[in-house]
């Protein structure tokens, strides 16, 4: 499924007031979602060029501050755009690309801004081999941004996986230990052609946290072992980046 962005061009953007600045593609190591923080705030167009004017005239900044926008229709703004260092998430904006809600975040998100949010970070994602972690803006400084609701969202699983009842966790967690003490005698990878519910487990749990394993679907192909790296990687002080889901992995991706 491909998407409509409305290019700074076709919402009438200032543009910069001087050039932007790139980001060094290997430094970058996530996406933050931000949301407009404003009660009963302007929509759509006038919601991002709102955005622009208080970025540039009050806060005296570059140009608006976000790579993306997303209304509460689901339309996507190109803001500064892809592989442009943003201004909304210090110290973290050489380090990130930035998607804000223009809407309130801390009310019920429509379904059709989810599904833009989900699509962007799926393609920023894409961009960058997807190595990146997703957080909302209060997980990198001292702020409420991007609301209690879509934060949630977020921490959930963004709507990709159900969250179970709470009477439901008991099996859950019985199910994880029963999985790793097989996974800890018997490590699955792709070089042993690994199948079945401990690999779908593990795709399940990999894709919730935003780490695209491919289809769900037990099998320990290429894309699993890409993703299996890519988790490894971000935790390499404790796990070993050898595409191989053992003890530990199994240990660190259910913690
Ligand atoms: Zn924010």
């Amino acid at each position: 499924m491909s998407k409509t962005i409305i290019s700074r061009k076709g919402w009438g953007s200032r543009g910069p007031r001087k050039p932007f600045s790139w980001l060094n593609k290997r430094r970058v190591q996530g996406i933050a979602l931000h949301h407009s923080g404003v009660k009963n705030g302007p929509k759509g167009v006038a919601a991002v060029k709102a955005f622009e004017r208080h970025h540039m005239d009050a806060n005296g900044w570059n140009a608006i501050a976000y790579n993306w926008l997303v209304d509460e229709d689901g339309v996507i703004y190109e803001g500064r755009g892809a592989g442009v260092i943003s201004a909304a998430t210090r110290p973290y904006n050489s380090r990130t690309e930035s998607i804000c809600y223009t809407g309130d975040g801390d009310k019920a998100v429509p379904e059709k801004s989810l599904e833009s949010i989900r699509w962007l970070i799926g393609d920023i994602q894409e961009r960058y081999g997807q190595k990146l972690w997703v957080k909302g803006h209060r997980d990198l400084a001292s702020t409420s941004c991007p609301g209690t609701w879509l934060y949630n969202w977020l921490q959930s699983g963004m709507g990709i996986t159900r969250m179970p009842e709470p009477q439901e966790w008991d099996g859950i967690k019985a199910q994880i230990e029963r999985l790793g003490a097989i996974v800890a005698r018997k490590p699955l990878s792709r070089r042993r052609r690994s199948r079945g519910e401990a690999v779908r487990v593990a795709q399940e749990r990999l894709k919730a946290i935003g780490i695209d394993p491919g289809p769900v679907d037990g099998v320990f192909g290429g894309r699993t072992r890409i993703a299996v790296l890519n988790f490894q990687r971000k935790y390499r002080d404790v796990l070993s980046v050898d595409g191989v889901i053992g003890r530990n992995t199994w240990k660190v991706l259910f913690s």
